[in-house]
């Protein structure tokens, strides 16, 4: 019978797992993870985990369904080589496992800015649950934050600590938040609305260093301009780096993650390398490229497991072309993206009758996807015929008003 190795016990390392036994594959699965207990879901840690404080709502699956389906999950065990001649992984006491087919799925890490004061206590990081935890246990005696990033979470960090009443400040390096991600009206929307919950929210801000309290703890940043921001707390979340030493070691192409196929296979055919760790090329995008989503982590993982359970070889596989959609909740916002946004060169902005407001996205005439803010109506509407390869053009659009209930068939 067939091994499947997966080294990554998150998102797309448990979906792999998971479809490969609802594809009928019936060898061994072997899944490590470097993290203690079961796999779960990352993105409540940012949102609502810090007022619930329940880890059991985070699971992904129980242990009865590894059970019940066979698949053994190691985990607090770090996979520390890839021996590729010997189709063997090593673990870090030197145990090894042999493998038919090897899946990496070892996400990412934050980025660690290279600033004096960054190993300060009370200087915090979020990625997983025990950073959550972490942070929860310090929350209640802290008065004021002060978040090193305006992405995605940092921001929904911020609206969450201001619904405890907690003094936040966010840094932001870019003239916009979520620079990277949205456009450039979407970023406007969450910048009035950050400020007008509270958050006092610094633009342009490069941060310098973080002040010792002269105990080892922070007292808070001091910003390149010389402005001090007294902080009790100091949130980095200033993105994050694929984790893709594994196959770099193993002498694997890596290039800002694993370099995969169109197939999602690395330039060996016996591993595959699947969700925020992997470097694909999206036939949707016009250069090679690697998403840190949910969306992204699961379909892939589907994808990789339908072509493992047909047979080892990728011959005759059609290419992976998951449609991307995220979706980021800042307080009472939901931000939702259908379709790759970022390569807009033409936007419509819009708002609906029920208080959500869109902004509808092309590249060169074509419609490429719809940012939305409160209308999940649409957002599915747009990943439905974004999807289906239902051509939408500008003009078309304009004449149906900006309204794509009126393309539905
Ligand atoms: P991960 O979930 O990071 O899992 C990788 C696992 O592999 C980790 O447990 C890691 O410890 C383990 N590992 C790595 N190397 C080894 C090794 N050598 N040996 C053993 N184990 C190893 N996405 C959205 O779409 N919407 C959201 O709202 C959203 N919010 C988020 C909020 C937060 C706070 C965070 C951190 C992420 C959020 N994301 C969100 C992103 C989403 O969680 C990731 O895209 C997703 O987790 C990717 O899944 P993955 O399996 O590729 O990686």
């Amino acid at each position: 019978a067939q091994t499947i190795v997966i080294v990554g016990s998150g998102h797309a390392g448990a979906q792999v797992a998971a479809s490969l036994r609802q594809e009928k594959f019936a060898g061994e699965i072997l899944m490590f993870g470097d993290e203690p207990g079961l796999p779960y879901q990352r993105p409540p840690l940012s949102k609502t985990y810090m007022k619930d404080g329940n880890p059991d709502r985070l699971l992904i699956r129980n242990q009865t369904f590894f059970d019940d389906n066979a698949i053994v999950l190691r985990n607090e065990t770090r996979v520390a080589a890839i021996d590729r001649e010997a189709h063997e992984i090593v673990l870090a006491d030197g145990e090894r496992q042999r493998y038919d087919h090897l899946v990496l799925a070892t996400g990412a890490v934050n980025r660690a800015l290279p600033i004096p004061g960054i190993d300060l206590e009370g200087v915090l990081e979020l990625r997983t649950l025990a950073h959550a935890e972490d942070i929860r246990g310090r929350m209640g005696a802290a008065d004021h934050i002060a978040i090193i990033g305006g992405g995605f979470i940092g921001l929904e960090f911020a609206a969450m600590a201001r619904g405890l009443g907690t003094d936040v400040t966010v840094l932001e390096l870019a003239d916009r938040v979520m620079a990277r991600a949205i456009a450039p009206e979407t970023s406007a929307y969450f910048d009035e609305f950050h400020r007008s919950i509270g958050v006092d929210l610094r633009l342009g801000a490069g941060v310098d260093k973080i002040i010792d309290r002269d105990d080892g703890h922070t007292g808070g940043v001091v910003l390149k301009d010389g402005t001090r921001v007294e902080a009790d707390l100091v949130l980095v979340a200033a993105g994050v780096a694929a984790r893709d030493e594994l196959a770099r070691e193993a002498g694997l192409p890596v290039e800002n993650g694993i370099v995969v196929d169109t197939m999602l296979q690395t330039a060996d055919p016996a591993i595959s390398a699947i969700g925020d760790c992997a470097s694909f090329i999206h036939p949707l995008g016009d250069s090679r490229m690697r998403i840190e989503s949910v969306q992204n982590a699961t379909d892939q993982a589907r994808a990789v497991a339908l072509r493992l359970a047909e047979g080892q070889g990728g011959g005759g596989h059609p290419p992976y072309s998951g449609f991307p959609w995220f979706w980021s909740d800042q307080g009472d916002r939901k931000l939702q993206i259908a379709g790759l946004t970022a390569g807009a060169n033409g936007r419509v902005v819009r708002r609906n009758d029920r208080g959500g407001f869109l902004v509808h996205c092309f590249r060169d005439g074509r419609y490429i996807g719809l940012e939305t803010v409160n209308a999940p109506g649409d957002h599915l509407m747009a990943r439905r015929l974004l999807a289906a390869g239902v051509e939408l053009d500008r003009t078309a659009l304009e004449e149906a008003g900006y309204d794509l209930k009126a393309f539905k068939n």
